[in-house]
C-alpha cells in the first residue's frame, strides 16, 4: 500500500510538540504526579486515588477501538484511535488516548508503525518506538530474575522438589530472535548450573507484561507476581514465585514501570502509553491503571484492543473489564476497503510483497463480496451489550464507491457508520466519526460477559467458541482435557480464559475468510497464567518468539549524511 508522502517519520520529526508539562496541565494532571523523562515524555505517578471508583466517579465515557478480521498489514486501529482522539478536540470534546507500548522486536522486523500514521501519530515517535522510558527493560529484568532464581534453586539442591522436566517459566527478551526459541541452559562445569531444556519468548509474551497491564494497584501487582506458577513439584503441586521468594524483588524492579507514560498526538491530545502484552497468547490490551488515570482526567478515553473483535476486544470485555471493573460505552469497529476485498476470497495478500493489481482497481462489488466479515464483527460487539460504530479508515488508493459499499453494509446491519481521513488530514478529517462516537456513547450500553466466573474452564472456552466465533463446538485433545481437569482441581477453575488462535480468521484456520461456519475449535493444549489471572487455550500453532524476515526493516534503519534518523517507518 502506498503511503501518503511525506513518511510517518518525516511528519513526526517536523511536528512542533508542546512541553509535556503543558499537556499534563491541560489534562488536569497535577505537577506533583508528573515525573518528566526529558521535555516531551513523563511518567504519571499513581497513588491511592488511582482506583476504579475514582475512575467511574466523573462519568467519563470509555471507548474501545477494535476491527474486522485484519489482513496481515493491519487495518489501522492505532491510526484510527489517534485520529479519533484528535477528531474529538475538533468537535470540542476532551479526550485521552490509552495505548500499548510497541515492542522493539517488530520495529526491526516488519515495516508498520505502532504509533499511528500520517497526520495521526503519537510523538515523539522515535522515543515511542525505541525504548521509551525503559518499561520493557524493567519487565524483561523482572521476568528473567525469576528465571535465574529457578535455576539457582535447582543448582543449590532443589529443596522445593521442582520437577526439572515440568518448568513452564522461560526467559524473555525484546528482540525477534528465532534461534533462542529452544535452548539448553546449565552446560559446562559442575558449578555452571543444572542442564535442562528451556527457551526465550519475546517480552510482550511475558506473564509479567500482562500483570503490569491488568494489575489495578501496586499491591495487586505484588500479589499477582507472588501467584505466578512457574512449574510443578515431582508430586504435581504448583510452584509459585512466592515459593521461590522472588516476588518482592520482581516488584522492586517494576516500581517505575508500573506508572503510565504520558506522550502527545501530533495535535497535542494526551496519550497514555503503557504495557504491551502480545495479542495472540496474552491479552493484547494496554494497562488498566492508564485507563483509570485517563477516565479520572478526561471526558472520553479511547483505548485500542489488538487484532479483530474476536481477539483483542473479546479479551478486553471478558478479561480486562472483568478485572478492572470498568464498562465501555461504545466500540469503534475499524474497517478498510482492502480488508473487505480480502474477505471476498478473491485475493491473497503476502506481507512484504505489493498488493495484487486487481485489489487496487475500483470494485464496490468485491468489497460487498467480503461483507460477511464486517456483519459478523458487528454481531460480536453487540453480543457484549455494546453498540459498535463502524469506522471506515480511508486509504489514498480507495474509491468513493467502495466507501459507499461499506456504508451500506453497516447501515443494513443497523450500525452507526462514518468515514475518517485522519491519516491524510489529521483530526479535521475525523469530525464525522467523532460525532458518531459521541452519539453512540449516549446510547444505553450494559456490558454482558460471554461466560460466568462459575462456569467450568471448558464451558468458558466452548461459550467463546460458539457465541463469539460462531463455531459448532470445541474438540479438546486428551492432553488438554487432562490439563483442564488439573487446573480445576488446583483451584483455578474460576479464572477467565484467553483463546490463542490465529487473528487472520474468525475461525482457527487462517485461510478461512469472511464469517466461517460449520467448524470446530481444536483445543490442543491449555496453559496457566495464575499471576496474570487466566487460563489460555492453544488452538493452532502459536509463536511466542517471532523471527526476522529475509529483509528485516533493521537493514533500513539508521542515520543519513545530516545525522537524521531514517527508516523508522
Ligand atoms: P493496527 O493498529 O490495526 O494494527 P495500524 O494503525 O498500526 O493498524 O496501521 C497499520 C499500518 O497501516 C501502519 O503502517 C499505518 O501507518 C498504515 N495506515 C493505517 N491507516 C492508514 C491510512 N488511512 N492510510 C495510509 N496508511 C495507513
Ligand atoms: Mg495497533
Amino acid at each position: 500500500m502506498s503511503k501518503p508522502f511525506p513518511s510517518d517519520l518525516e511528519i513526526a520529526q517536523a511536528a512542533p510538540m508542546q512541553p509535556i508539562t503543558e499537556i499534563a496541565a491541560s489534562t488536569g494532571i497535577s505537577e506533583e504526579r508528573l515525573e518528566p523523562y526529558g521535555k516531551y515524555v513523563a511518567k504519571v505517578l499513581l497513588d491511592e486515588t488511582t482506583t476504579a471508583e475514582n475512575a467511574l466517579k466523573k462519568g467519563s465515557k470509555y471507548i474501545v477501538v477494535t476491527a474486522v478480521t485484519p489482513t496481515p498489514l493491519g487495518e489501522g486501529k492505532t491510526a484510527t484511535s489517534v485520529s479519533l482522539a484528535q477528531g474529538m478536540a475538533h468537535i470540542g470534546k476532551k479526550a485521552t488516548l490509552t495505548l500499548r507500548e510497541p515492542a522493539l522486536g517488530p520495529v526491526f522486523g516488519v515495516k508498520g508503525g505502532a504509533s499511528g500514521g500520517g497526520y495521526s501519530q503519537i510523538v515523539p515517535m522515535e522515543k515511542l518506538n525505541l525504548h521509551l522510558t525503559g518499561d520493557f527493560h524493567a519487565i524483561t529484568s523482572a521476568h528473567n530474575l525469576l528465571s535465574a532464581m529457578i535455576d539457582n534453586h535447582l543448582h543449590h539442591g532443589n529443596k522445593l522438589n521442582i520437577d526439572v522436566r515440568n518448568i513452564s517459566w522461560r526467559r524473555v527478551m525484546d528482540m525477534n530472535d528465532r534461534s533462542l526459541r529452544n535452548i539448553i541452559v546449565g552446560l559446562g562445569e559442575r558449578m555452571d548450573g543444572v542442564p535442562r531444556e528451556t527457551g526465550f519468548d519475546i517480552t510482550p509474551a511475558s506473564e509479567v507484561m500482562v500483570i503490569v497491564s491488568l494489575a489495578s494497584s501496586f499491591t495487586d501487582l505484588r500479589e499477582r507476581l507472588a501467584r505466578i506458577v512457574i512449574g510443578y513439584t515431582m508430586d504435581g503441586g504448583p510452584i509459585t514465585a512466592q515459593n521461590l521468594r522472588a516476588d518482592g524483588a520482581m516488584a522492586a524492579l517494576l516500581q517505575d514501570a508500573f506508572n503510565p507514560n504520558l506522550l502527545q498526538t501530533l495535535e497535542h491530545t494526551p496519550a497514555l502509553i503503557h504495557a504491551g502484552p502480545f495479542g495472540n497468547i496474552a491479552t493484547g490490551n494496554s494497562s488498566v491503571v492508564a485507563d483509570y488515570v485517563g477516565l479520572e482526567h478526561s471526558d472520553y478515553v479511547i483505548t485500542e484492543a489488538g487484532f479483530g473483535a474476536d481477539m483483542g476486544a473479546e479479551r478486553f470485555f471478558n478479561v480486562k473489564c472483568r478485572t478492572s471493573g470498568l464498562k465501555p460505552n461504545a466500540a469503534v469497529l475499524v474497517v478498510t476497503v482492502r480488508s473487505l476485498k480480502s474477505h471476498s476470497g478473491l485475493y491473497k495478500i503476502v506481507p512484504g510483497k505489493p498488493l495484487p493489481e486487481r485489489m487496487l482497481q475500483e470494485s464496490p462489488a468485491d468489497v460487498k463480496a467480503g461483507a460477511a466479515n464486517l456483519v459478523k464483527h458487528i454481531e460480536i460487539v453487540r453480543s457484549f451489550g455494546v453498540q459498535p460504530v463502524v469506522a471506515i479508515n480511508a486509504f489514498p488508493s480507495d474509491f468513493d464507491s467502495e466507501h459507499e459499499a461499506i456504508r451500506m453494509i453497516a447501515e443494513e446491519a443497523g450500525a452507526r457508520v462514518a468515514i475518517h481521513r485522519g491519516v491524510a488530514e489529521g483530526g479535521a478529517g475525523v469530525t464525522e466519526l467523532a460525532e458518531a462516537v459521541v452519539a453512540a456513547c449516549d446510547d444505553v450500553s450494559d456490558l454482558v460477559y460471554t461466560y460466568e466466573d462459575s462456569d467450568s474452564l471448558s464451558t468458558k472456552i466452548e461459550k467463546v467458541a460458539k457465541r463469539v466465533y460462531g463455531a459448532d463446538g470445541i474438540e479438546v485433545a486428551p492432553a488438554a482435557a487432562q490439563q483442564l481437569a488439573k487446573f480445576e482441581e488446583l483451584g483455578f477453575g474460576h479464572l477467565p480464559v484467553v483463546i490463542a488462535k490465529t487473528h487472520l480468521s474468525i475461525s482457527s484456520d487462517a485461510s478461512l475468510k469472511g464469517a466461517p461456519t460449520g467448524w470446530t475449535l481444536p483445543v490442543r493444549e491449555v496453559r496457566l497464567a495464575a499471576g496474570a489471572g487466566y487460563v489460555y487455550a492453544i488452538c493452532g500453532t502459536m509463536r511466542t518468539m517471532p523471527g526476522l524476515g529475509a529483509s528485516p526493516s533493521a537493514e533500513r534503519i539508521g542515520f543519513d549524511e545530516d545525522g537524521q534518523l531514517v527508516g523508522l517507518f
